[in-house]
């Protein structure tokens, strides 16, 4: 019975009536559950070289924005831009636990404000958001429709200055502020869940050191060799048993 999946989602609900602190780290599974590509993934890496002859990590990198923004763009808007996604249900069932009072907040590397789409208040962005773009000079927000609808580089309407993206591009540094606010968040929860992604992951391990808890569930559509690193691991989509034990 241990095993099963019946036996784990019902443990997995006991852990959530227990714990009021709840934080919760949004791994890569969450985003492709909601239909966006993993940005890691064969199909992206490929498509970008063909189309653009670069991979990912160097077109979306400050150096290469900074050197080309007409270029940067093109490949921005394609990729980053081209869509909209919505949030996977998974993602409303943390807005409703927000609402109970359970969950502290959550924190991500996304860039596409799920999350916060679905309702959640407190998200921690460590990679910014494709929303919140700013004109470097005046400091003018520009909205992601309007990145996408100018004809090349998106420029400020009062300064003429090319706009900067929302998102923390390959060589730049993650916010000292969210970096802070993440670890508040984590070094006073009760419970960590780790949903899409492994006990593995480098904003896991990160977290894994502020957490002074001792209740880590995870929920991962793949198992890893580091799921015994968590008090209790699901290997099954997190849009499947996140409504089953919340
Ligand atoms: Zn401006």
């Amino acid at each position: 019975m241990y095993n099963t999946l019946e036996h784990q989602i019902h443990m997995a609900r006991q852990m959530v009536t227990d714990h009021s602190r709840i934080v919760c780290l949004l791994g890569v599974g969450m985003r492709i559950e909601s239909g966006i590509p993993n940005p890691e993934g064969n199909d992206i890496v490929y498509y970008m070289e063909e189309e653009y002859g670069y991979a990912p990590e160097e077109i979306f990198a400050a150096s290469y924005f900074y050197t080309r923004p007409g270029s940067f763009y093109k490949a921005y808007k394609d990729v980053y831009l081209g869509r909209d996604y919505e949030p996977s249900a998974a993602y409303y069932r943390l807005a409703d636990l927000e609402k109970q009072g359970k969950l502290s907040g959550c924190v991500t590397q996304a860039e596409y404000s799920l999350a916060k789409k679905a309702g959640v208040w407190n998200v921690v962005e460590l990679h910014g958001s494709i929303y919140e773009n700013w004109c470097p000079k005046c400091k003018r927000r520009y909205t992601k429709e309007y990145l996408r609808d100018q004809k090349g580089t998106p420029l400020c309407e009062e300064c003429k200055m090319t706009i900067r993206p929302g998102i923390v591009l390959r060589g730049e540094q993650v916010r000292n502020d969210y970096i802070t606010n993440a670890a508040n968040m984590i070094s006073n929860a009760d419970m960590m869940m780790v949903l899409g992604t492994n006990m593995n992951d480098g904003l896991v391990v990160w977290a894994m050191n502020y957490f002074r808890g001792n209740c880590v569930l995870e929920i991962s559509k793949n198992s890893h060799f580091s799921d015994n690193r968590a008090s209790l691991a699901i290997n099954a989509p997190v849009v499947e048993v996140l409504p089953q034990i919340t």
